[in-house]
């Protein structure tokens, strides 16, 4: 099957094997990331937790439940 990168608009063809490719077909609102992408948001993500952002926000939304 074809898929589009939600990110970048790249498409790309996953066996219809492939574990992706089943996860896009039973939930279709599931939105494909390339593997390009995929690796970006990881790192990006990996930033964010050193900088300590992550767990400011985290305190934040406890208090919230107050
Ligand atoms: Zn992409």
């Amino acid at each position: 099957m074809k898929v589009k990168c939600s990110l970048c608009d790249k498409v790309e063809t996953l066996d219809n094997q492939d574990p992706t490719a089943k996860k896009l077909r039973n939930r279709p609102i599931h939105t494909y990331m390339c593997s390009d992408c995929h690796e970006r948001i990881k790192l990006r993500t990996e930033e964010r937790h050193a900088t300590g952002n992550f767990s400011l926000y985290r305190g934040r939304a406890e208090n919230d439940d107050w």
